[in-house]
């Protein structure tokens, strides 16, 4: 029922690092790879996903969180604004 706020509260609590749709950054030796914003890992642009809270380009592989559908940087401020809410 109060989930917007939830969101809205989250929205507020992260800093967007990149706009939408801006590119990632790109590992300078190979034109098809690209640098995750979080690990630093490089990876294939297939494999690198932008978050759509913080706008960084993360590694699906270990950065990004499936079930969330966020950056694993925004999960955790994520879950903790859900679990705060189910505390009220
Ligand atoms: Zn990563
Ligand atoms: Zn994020």
């Amino acid at each position: 029922m109060r989930s917007r706020d939830t969101f809205k509260k989250v929205m507020k609590q992260i800093k967007r690092v990149r706009e939408p749709g801006e590119s990632p950054e790109e590992q300078l030796d190979s034109l098809d790879d690209y640098i995750c914003d979080l690990c630093k890992a490089t990876a294939p642009k297939k494999e690198i996903v932008q978050c759509g809270f913080c706008g960084r380009w993360v590694c699906r592989d270990t950065c990004w969180d499936v079930e969330v559908r966020a950056c694993e940087s925004c999960t955790g401020l994520i879950l903790l604004a859900k679990s705060e809410k189910k505390e009220e």
